[in-house]
């Protein structure tokens, strides 16, 4: 898989991207992961990235599954089961603070350290990839022996655009 070459070029740059989803580009990620693992890529997994990918802001799977039923009901325990698998594909990450998906079309190095950052007055999510703060928790985590698996961090806040806002 091509790395982004504006994220391997960042260096200790924190790079900041408002989440504008490219819904083509994670559909086709997707659809490619499944063809080399041999899986299907399902209308249900289909249906929830792209709704996610649309929304460009976290929901939760029974929100996911509220929003994608029609005539016929869609049960939270399809929805879990799609993001499972985008999260395998790296198209969907979670929000450990909100148990909240949400929808990404960076191409995230393995082990690579992002930072969420979590806006609480919109709810729109940012990520950056920061070497900087990859490095000072690796140091930590050594100190006590302890191996980070999912090397992600969520940091709650207020977006530029939020904070901007004239206060009344
Ligand atoms: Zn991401
Ligand atoms: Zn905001």
């Amino acid at each position: 898989m091509a790395r982004d070459p504006d994220q391997s070029a960042s260096g200790g740059h924190a790079e900041a991207h408002r989440h504008a989803i490219d819904a083509d580009a994670v559909q086709s990620r997707a659809r490619a992961y499944a063809t080399s693992k041999g899986i299907p890529f399902t209308a249900m997994r289909q249906r929830v990235l792209g709704l996610l990918a649309a929304s460009g802001k976290p929901m939760a799977a029974y929100e996911i599954a509220e929003k994608l039923s029609d005539a016929r009901r869609v049960q939270a325990v399809q929805v879990y089961r799609a993001l499972e698998f985008l999260q395998e594909a790296g198209c969907v990450h979670r929000l450990a603070s909100q148990s909240a998906y949400f929808a990404c079309d960076h191409l995230h190095g393995s082990g690579e350290m992002v930072v969420f950052m979590v806006c609480s007055q919109c709810g729109a999510v940012q990520e950056a990839a920061s070497d900087l703060v990859a490095r000072g928790l690796r140091g930590v985590a050594k100190t006590t022996g302890f191996k980070p698996l999912h090397p992600i961090i969520e940091l709650e806040g207020e977006c530029a655009d939020c904070t901007s806002e004239p206060v009344g």
